[in-house]
């Protein structure tokens, strides 16, 4: 494969030599469309002239003349009558010229040579020394008859010019190769960064670094690059953060459970015992269920896969019936209950639904004080529902307010250590909510309460 470096350079030289011969092409429609007939009379003006100031001096000596005016620029080719030939100045490359010309000429015809000069693609007639490419005037010098052909001397005339010109392209091309080499690499070098930056990323070292102080196309993308660097070494951290959480729990509730089953195997242990160590061994067993259930689902609502299945409900009567399977835990805790549920058609995915408000109920009892107040309301608001929980519990400082839907997040405070929890709940509430479009709101006062206002948008 070419590098792009490599392609670039020879694309941008190509398009060079294209519109060179283009631009080539372009000057030379213009000099045989506009500049050859401007040419040719021109030089016609001068040859009569010339024509004229031998007809008026026939005292002069018509070679001397012709051959001292050759000398500030012209080529001269004169024919009389008897078919006698002489050049003047520089001689021509080509000097055929048919005879019936001449003898038109001597007969008193103009020759516009320069004028009717054959047309090439490649060949520019301006520079084309040839006896065809002349004018011819008729010219009479003591009575006898001659035929003058004349055409500028370019080389003599232009000869510095030719040079300079020539320089001037030669330098035009060669300074525009090194220009397009050098400003090709520092287009180039950027990308070239960029993949060695990709490959250490594919091999896991996320600390890469590149220029973004470039204000164009590729700063932008260099600093796209960086800011998903960035995301994938948080998402990286994240799973190495869940996969160690995991196994924590896990692995914690498993040696307990192996503990006290090598202790149940005693024989020596009273009935109590035994009962209060299987029961211990059961609450173990629940804590490892509700993880793996919570886990398998927070992977579902990852994939993202179409697990909604929305169908229109009653929201009120879904949280009445929610509250009825708590009123138990409540009454334990001597937790009142206000609840204002009216009855609201919605259309979302039930199921996932009440696992949000379950969540959000058992944490408020669960983070509730002995003799504490729970409130639950739903309210329609322009086009959505807000369903609110409000409970008198420990409530949240703003660090920790924070973090509470970070995955595994768990308020370590001695009030907190006691109370059963996974830490899963509200991330799993969070996925929820922002699947069905909505907003989770949480405002809390340390040992006043916790307020959770999540909002749907009615679809
Ligand atoms: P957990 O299984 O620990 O309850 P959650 O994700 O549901 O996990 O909650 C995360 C943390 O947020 C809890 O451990 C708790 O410290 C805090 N929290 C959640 N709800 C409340 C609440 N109503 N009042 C006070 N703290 C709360």
């Amino acid at each position: 494969m070419r590098s792009l470096y490599v392609k670039f350079v020879v694309i941008t030289i190509g398009i060079m030599i294209f519109s060179g011969i283009l631009a080539f092409f372009i000057s030379n429609t213009y000099y045989q469309q506009k500049l050859k007939p401007y040419n040719d009379q021109k030089n016609t003006k001068i040859a009569l002239d010339i024509a004229e100031f031998t007809a008026n001096h026939p005292d002069m000596n018509l070679k001397e003349y012709l051959d001292n005016i050759s000398s500030i620029g012209y080529q001269f080719f004169l024919v009389d009558n008897s078919g006698e030939e002489s050049y003047f100045g520089a001689p021509f490359r080509e000097n055929t010229l048919s005879n019936s010309t001449k003898e038109q000429v001597l007969n008193g015809d103009i020759f516009h040579g320069i004028l009717n000069f054959p047309q090439e693609t490649f060949v520019t007639g301006f520079f084309a020394n040839e006896l065809k490419n002349t004018v011819g005037v008729p010219l009479t010098h003591n009575e006898e008859k001659y035929a003058l052909f004349l055409r500028p001397d370019i080389k003599l005339l232009f000869n510095e010019m030719h040079i300079l010109f020539g320089w001037l392209l030669a330098l035009t091309i060669i300074l525009s190769i090194i220009m397009v080499i050098l400003s090709t690499k520092y287009l180039v070098n950027p990308i070239s960064k960029l993949t060695t930056a990709t490959k250490s990323l594919s091999n896991g070292n996320f600390n890469v670094n590149l220029d973004i102080t470039r204000h164009d196309e590729i700063g932008e993308l260099s600093q796209s690059f960086l800011l998903m660097a960035r995301k994938l070494e948080q998402m990286d951290d994240m799973r190495k953060e869940f996969i160690s959480n995991v196994s924590h729990d896990i692995q914690s509730p498993l040696s307990n459970i192996k503990g006290y089953t090598n202790l149940l195997e005693m024989e020596s242990l009273s009935p109590e015992e035994k009962s209060n160590y299987i029961s211990i061994i059961n609450g173990e067993i629940k804590r490892l269920s509700t993880l793996t259930k919570q886990l398998l689902l927070l992977a579902s609502l990852d994939r993202d896969e179409d697990i909604m299945k929305r169908k229109s409900f009653n929201l009120g009567k879904q949280m009445k019936d929610l509250v009825r399977n708590y009123q138990w835990q409540m009454a334990e805790k001597d937790i009142t209950l206000e609840f204002s549920l009216p009855d609201i058609e919605f259309t979302g995915d039930k199921s996932l639904l009440n696992t949000v408000w379950d969540n959000l109920l058992t944490n408020a009892i669960k983070y509730n004080k002995t003799n504490g107040c729970i409130e639950i309301s739903i309210k329609e608001k322009d086009k959505s529902v807000l369903v609110t929980f409000e409970d008198t519990g420990i409530g949240l400082n703003d660090k920790e307010k924070e973090r509470i839907f970070e995955r595994f997040y768990r308020v370590d405070s001695a009030r907190t250590r006691s109370v059963e929890g996974t830490g899963l709940g509200l991330s799993i509430v969070a996925d929820i909510v922002k699947l069905h479009g909505g907003l989770i709101h949480v405002n809390s006062i340390e040992n006043e309460g916790t307020t959770f206002v999540v909002e749907l948008p009615v679809s």
